[in-house]
């Protein structure tokens, strides 16, 4: 009876790319503010189609992106910024 040797094909890799801590801007600078009638500021966190950039992307902290999402969606409410953008293309 032979014994198999399995081989492992699921060993772990080292595959850590350094990834720079992002910091939250506005924890950073208490100078700017989250307001709904600042779009734009507002524009900085939303993508060019206007959806709102995610906290893991934008590196804000949870605190500041609950504000920011109520303060974009007030400002979309308020036209100043668009809730979508047609495709021009
Ligand atoms: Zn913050």
């Amino acid at each position: 009876m032979a014994v198999e040797k399995t081989f492992r094909k699921d060993k772990p890799r080292f595959r850590r790319t350094y990834q720079r801590r992002k910091i939250c801007r506005f924890c950073a600078d208490s100078s700017l503010v989250i307001d709904y009638k600042d779009p734009k500021t507002l524009r900085y966190f939303t993508t060019e189609r206007g959806k709102i950039i995610p906290r893991r992307i934008s590196g804000n902290c949870a605190k500041h992106q609950r504000i920011l999402t109520v303060a974009i969606k007030r400002a979309r409410n308020m036209a100043l910024l668009p809730y979508t953008t047609s495709v021009i293309r």
